[in-house]
């Protein structure tokens, strides 16, 4: 089966809504309130927390798959996700110039596989999606052009 972003979601509601339950439970122990609570249902509580850190951590997932199914960016060849066009590749091995973060593989020679996060709309109103580490090159010599943030879409003008 494909793990979708809603199976996460859902899977995270549910685990939401059973905490909201426990908690509910607790909270409706008859008689009067009693100081320390009853061993039961402060174990219970910490059930409810445990619970509510787990839909948490599901919400995460649901937001880190997200991103991992973004569209690649797709461009012909490889930049540092933080620096842009600051790469060289020698023996197999690509190194950003600037920070010093390597790759194992040629990444400069490869097509971009960072998610898109921009949209560049040029003056001839030609429109492309490029990453984070790309959009810094495009900036450098893109005058004129329109930069929106994909997909809030807000737009930042060059
Ligand atoms: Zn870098
Ligand atoms: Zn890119």
């Amino acid at each position: 089966m494909t793990v979708t972003p809603e199976h996460l979601t859902v899977l995270a509601s549910r685990a939401e809504a059973l905490t909201a339950e426990v908690l509910a439970l607790c909270d409706s122990a008859p008689g009067p309130a009693q100081e320390p609570e009853p061993e039961h249902l402060a174990v219970a509580r910490q059930a409810a927390d445990s619970l509510a850190g787990g839909a948490e951590g599901l919400r995460r997932a649901a937001a880190e798959l997200v991103r991992l199914q973004a569209r690649p960016c797709g461009l012909s060849w490889g930049v540092c996700p933080e620096h842009g066009n600051t790469l060289s590749s020698s023996g197999g091995v690509s190194t950003c110039r600037v920070c010093r973060r390597d790759w194992s593989h040629d990444r400069l020679g490869q097509p971009c596989q960072e998610p898109v996060t921009w949209k560049v709309i040029d003056r001839a109103g030609t429109e492309t999606r490029m990453c984070d580490g790309h959009v810094l090159g495009a900036r450098a010599v893109a005058a004129g052009a329109t930069f929106v943030r994909v997909p809030d879409e807000g737009v930042v003008r060059a």
